[in-house]
């Protein structure tokens, strides 16, 4: 939805409030817009110690994640872009995270960090991945993400003190 609008999406008259912040309200009908927020998916796959992560387009690492479509379900949203983006089928076996995501300020989101048990499929990248690999904790590249970096290091704590 392009925002803020001026009028009314239902009944074409002018719309006021502080758009972004508060709801939009329109001045002749009960109608109130909310700015919508995305929903971002990611799933979290650790074997062997190792954590998946993939290296996108422009660059920077991150686990593997995409937006939820309308009408999708978040674990099935979850394990679609898994497969597409890595070729592995999972499964989802748990939450790891929710998160608010700020770091662009036009698209704000919430995410959601799955964790992921992989049932099939051939390790390739995909979409809008260039490169996926497994990490160690000690060797985990550059992230471009704040809130992946949050999931990362929290995963780091947890090796380090059953080690
Ligand atoms: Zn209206």
């Amino acid at each position: 939805m392009l925002w803020p609008f001026r009028f009314c999406p239902a009944c074409g008259t002018p719309v006021h409030g502080e758009a972004g912040v508060a709801p939009l309200n329109c001045e002749a009908c009960p109608e109130r817009f909310f700015r919508p927020v995305s929903v971002g998916v990611a799933v979290v796959l650790i074997e062997n110690r190792q954590m998946l992560l993939g290296r996108r387009r422009d660059g920077g690492w991150c686990i593997p994640c995409g937006y939820l479509e309308w009408g999708e379900e978040v674990a099935s949203a979850a394990r679609r872009e898994f497969r597409e983006e890595t070729g592995l089928e999972v499964e989802i076996v748990g939450i790891r995270q929710v998160q608010s995501n700020f770091h662009r300020p036009e698209d704000l989101s919430v995410g959601i960090w799955f964790d992921g048990r992989r049932l099939s499929g051939e390790l390739q990248a995909g979409d809008d991945l260039v490169a996926v690999q497994f990490f160690d904790c000690w060797e985990i590249p550059e992230i471009l993400f704040p809130t992946d970096r949050r999931v990362i290091d929290e995963w780091i704590r947890s090796v380090d003190s059953i080690t």
